[in-house]
């Protein structure tokens, strides 16, 4: 598969812009080359010079984690950069097209409307997995050239079925996205082995969430050599600021307190999924293999209101699923709260 026939004319022609520190090559002391402060920074530390433009400390590290080459690893301002890009590289505005299986994560829809690109919308089943006329998509004739999978789903929690994915991979002639901001806490393993035999294939990744880096704004893509080439050429010169990669590459070397993170995680969702079952306020309990649950209730309205008035926030996804409330797992104590509250509702 060539992915400059699916990339937009216009950035295959593209120049990019070439800084200061792109066009130096090997060592030097004297840096008089960017315009930046030589005498220091206005506070503690020191960030007067420009941060790495590729990042390479940090992918070096987590390609070795993840087995992936350098080359094949994209860092973007979070996930949501590296959404916009895949948007502004393959959809020409007002003519191409994406698709989306609802309910999903939000982003992709407004990034699709920021680019003024059509969305074709394709629900999810009633146990929100992939319809079965997908594959038979020809992407040429509807001029679609992106394809948003996430798995684990996000509002939903459920992973997508590995063999779905599959034959959408084998069949669809654009790029395929597989967002796995949400992987570290389920059961399956990444995609980002599968990426040798795809050229289409892009993976999401995020520190946000298992990481607990979600402050300091840092995603990944996996992709094709071509891919990455495109993204790098399209993004901001500077687009990952110096602390942000600093305090990444010591949680990098972290990478056991994550592994931690997660088993806690877990065996706190299943003291909550437990609790929230016994309770009459929950209609439906959906299977997660995430760090959140979806839960139906009576009125998810009244009922996040209730909450919100009693400092407890969860995300009223009423508007996607009918009656939904999506919790994010919290600590013992966050969690504690939640169930007391829903205990107390209409009591
Ligand atoms: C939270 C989340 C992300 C992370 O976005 P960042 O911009 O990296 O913080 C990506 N995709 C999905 C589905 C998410 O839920």
């Amino acid at each position: 598969m060539n992915i400059n026939f699916l990339a937009r004319p216009n950035i295959l022609a593209l120049k990019p812009y070439t800084s200061a520190r792109d066009e130096f090559q090997g060592e030097a002391s004297v840096f008089l080359d960017a315009n930046e402060n030589s005498l220091g920074s206005t506070t503690e530390g020191n960030w007067n010079r420009y941060p790495d433009p590729y990042q390479l400390k940090i992918k070096e590290k987590l390609g070795k984690i993840k087995g992936v080459q350098v080359e094949n690893i994209f860092l973007g301002n979070g996930s949501d950069e590296a959404i916009d890009l895949l948007f502004r590289i393959f959809c020409e505005p007002g003519k191409d097209k994406a698709i989306i299986f609802t309910p999903t994560y939000g982003m992709y829809e407004v990034s699709a409307n920021i680019n003024n690109v059509d969305l074709l919308k394709f629900s999810l089943t009633a146990d929100f997995q992939l319809p079965d006329n997908v594959s038979s998509i020809d992407s040429l004739s509807t001029k679609t050239k992106l394809m948003f999978i996430c798995s684990p789903n996000n509002p939903t929690g459920n992973l997508i079925d590995r063999k779905s994915i599959e034959k959408i991979l084998n069949a669809f002639k654009g790029i395929v996205v597989i967002d796995e901001a949400y992987i570290d806490f389920s059961p399956e393993s990444t995609w980002i082995n599968e990426l040798n035999e795809y050229p289409n294939l892009v993976i999401l990744q995020t520190f946000s969430k298992a990481w607990g880096l979600a402050a300091l704004r840092l995603g990944v893509a996996y992709a094709s050599k071509q891919i990455i080439e495109l993204m790098n050429k399209v993004k901001p010169p500077y687009n990952i600021n110096e602390s942000t990669q600093q305090l990444a590459l010591k949680a990098l070397n972290n990478e056991s307190q994550l592994r931690e993170y997660v088993q806690l995680t877990l065996a706190l969702k299943a003291t909550l999924i437990e609790q929230l079952q016994g309770l009459r306020q929950v209609k439906r309990l959906y299977p997660s293999d995430a760090n959140f649950v979806l839960i139906e209730v009576g009125d998810a309205n009244g009922i996040y209101n209730y909450l919100v008035a009693n400092g407890v926030v969860v995300r009223n996804r009423h508007s996607v699923v009918n009656n939904c409330l999506r919790i994010t797992i919290g600590t013992e104590s966050e969690n504690k709260q939640l169930i007391e509250l829903l205990k107390k509702y209409y009591l």
